[in-house]
């Protein structure tokens, strides 16, 4: 028999990621048969509730998997008697003892272990922690902490947190969450470079030209652009998943999969980047358009938007790694929102084969006609490598084609959401895919000068009609490392 328990305490229950990804992916796993044998889950925040009240909020978002709808509805009733909820203050140490009391009640003795998920918004993030650290921690047991985005708006603030955070808490015990490493294709990025032997003696600067990091979304703030407005796309998108998706794809081998072997590695990436040049950015924000008859709000029409805002809801940014391996490779990142169309996705345009002797007797084009290997993320993720081959006839004609991993067609089943697996490690211990403080501090060292510039001078942003495909400045800035844009191909 286990002798130890888990309580995992959604701190903020009554919020928004609560309600729309925490919840659900508690009952995934829960599902699944992945929570310990002894698990309760408890909900806090300031708001009045029943612990039948939370269970109904709870029951709203909870789905099943398509392929196990069999015993859903019994299974969901059974994970909702696991939940209850706690109503406090977030600075009072006194309430967080009541919780504490409760949780003890239902670890009945066992060795106690204890997860606080921190799903408040991040002004109140060292209240809470002090008044959990000091009241609610386990005696017995493990007690670990998960912080979501923002840490911090730059260098210093992001380093207060950081020093705050660890008056009450040591480093192992905070999981700093990216969820876009949960996410199942950059899990793979790994797997897909050093488990294939075609792919790990490509990955330098010998092979590869250049490497773009794309983010887009169909859809602008819509009347949540309060939080937003105070950190705009580079703090929101790049300086964290982008930045980590590119250490990731760059770092060199790690010793072994352990967590402090590969965020090693992937500090050395950040620490080997070129401080980003001014004029290698380009920021932008979508202005109101009208198609088909429907008018698009400009982002300063968001009510909870500064009318006068220059805060950039698209950037574009050349970055360089400055080791042995990428010396010379611009890493272009690209994100935006209000675009033309949503997807997340990791570009490898190749270098040209050299004397191609198709374009030398044939007069084929081939210059543009690299290989390229893609890996979206979101949606559809799929993993594609654009080849040159011959187009079957008596002729020789040459045309692109993909060699093509649809994920959907090739795996049943639904691809678990990156907060499950987020979860999951926390519930184990697994630090791999959580944010070290050194990395953090170095991801913003590499973007706070730039977002310091960009501020100080109060630049404009470029605007671009919403659903566009963002501002021309982009085109220049990849034209500058005479590079072009592989989403502007037209492929999918
Ligand atoms: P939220 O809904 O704004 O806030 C969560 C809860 O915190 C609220 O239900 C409220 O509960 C309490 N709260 C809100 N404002 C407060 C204030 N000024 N003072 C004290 N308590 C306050 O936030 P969220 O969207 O769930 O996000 C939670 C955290 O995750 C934030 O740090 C956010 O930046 C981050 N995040 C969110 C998303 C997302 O998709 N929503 C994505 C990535 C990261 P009570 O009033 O009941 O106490």
């Amino acid at each position: 028999k286990d002798k130890s328990s888990v309580t995992i305490t959604v701190v903020g229950a009554s919020g928004d990621l609560a309600k729309k990804k925490i919840f659900p992916a508690l009952f995934a796993l829960y599902y699944e048969d992945c929570l310990p044998e002894h698990f309760t889950i408890f909900g806090y925040a300031r708001s009045k509730m029943t612990d039948a009240e939370l269970r109904d909020m709870v029951s709203k978002t909870l789905t099943c998997r398509i392929d196990k709808r069999a015993n859903c509805g019994e299974k969901m009733e059974q994970f909702l008697k696991r939940c209850f909820y706690h109503s406090g203050q977030y600075d009072s140490e006194a309430n967080f003892a009541e919780l504490d009391k409760k949780l003890k009640e239902h670890e009945a003795g066992t060795i106690a272990n204890r997860l606080f998920y921190l799903s408040i918004p991040p002004n109140i993030f060292i209240n809470a922690v002090k008044s959990a650290s000091i009241s609610a921690s386990s005696a017995n047991g493990w007690t670990r902490v998960i912080v979501e985005k923002p840490f911090g708006r730059d260098s210093e603030s992001s380093a207060a947190l950081t020093t705050a955070l660890k008056q009450y808490l040591e480093e192992d015990q905070i999981f700093r969450i990216d969820h876009y490493l949960g996410k199942e294709l950059v899990e793979n990025l790994s797997v897909l470079r050093f488990s294939n032997l075609i792919f790990e003696p490509l990955w330098s600067r010998q092979f590869i030209r250049n490497v773009q990091l794309i983010f887009s979304e169909d859809f602008g703030t819509e009347g949540r652009g309060g939080y937003f407005d105070n950190y705009g796309i580079v703090r929101d998108i790049m300086q964290n998943h982008l930045l980590q998706i590119l250490a990731l794809f760059a770092m060199e081998t790690p010793v072994s999969l352990d967590a402090e072997d590969i965020r090693n590695e992937k500090v050395k990436v950040l620490r080997s980047m070129r401080p980003i040049q001014l004029d290698d950015v380009v920021i932008g924000q979508y202005k109101s358009h009208t198609r088909g008859g429907v008018n698009y709000p400009a982002y300063t029409d968001d009510k909870t938007v500064p009318h006068n805002s220059l805060t950039p809801t698209f950037a574009a940014a050349a970055l360089f790694i400055d080791n042995a391996r990428w010396d010379g490779v611009p890493f272009l990142m690209k994100a935006g929102k209000a675009l033309h169309d949503r997807r997340t996705e990791i570009r490898v345009q190749f270098r040209h084969v050299p004397g191609n002797l198709y374009k030398r007797n044939f007069g084929t084009n081939l210059d543009h006609e690299t290989n390229e290997l893609v890996i979206r993320v979101q949606p559809d993720e799929a993993i594609y490598l654009k080849i040159n081959n011959k187009v079957p006839g008596l002729g020789m004609r040459l045309d692109r084609s993909n060699l093509n991993l649809l994920y959907s067609t090739r795996y049943s089943g639904e691809i678990p959401d990156a907060y499950e697996r987020l979860l999951l490690d926390a519930v184990e211990g697994e630090r791999r895919l959580f944010i070290r403080s050194d990395e953090l501090d170095a991801a913003w060292s590499l973007f706070t000068p730039v977002l310091k510039d960009l501020e100080d001078k109060k630049t404009v942003p470029e605007y671009y009609p919403y659903g566009s495909r963002g501002p021309v400045g982009a085109h220049y800035l990849a034209a500058k490392y005479k590079v072009r844009w592989g989403d502007f191909a037209g492929d999918q």
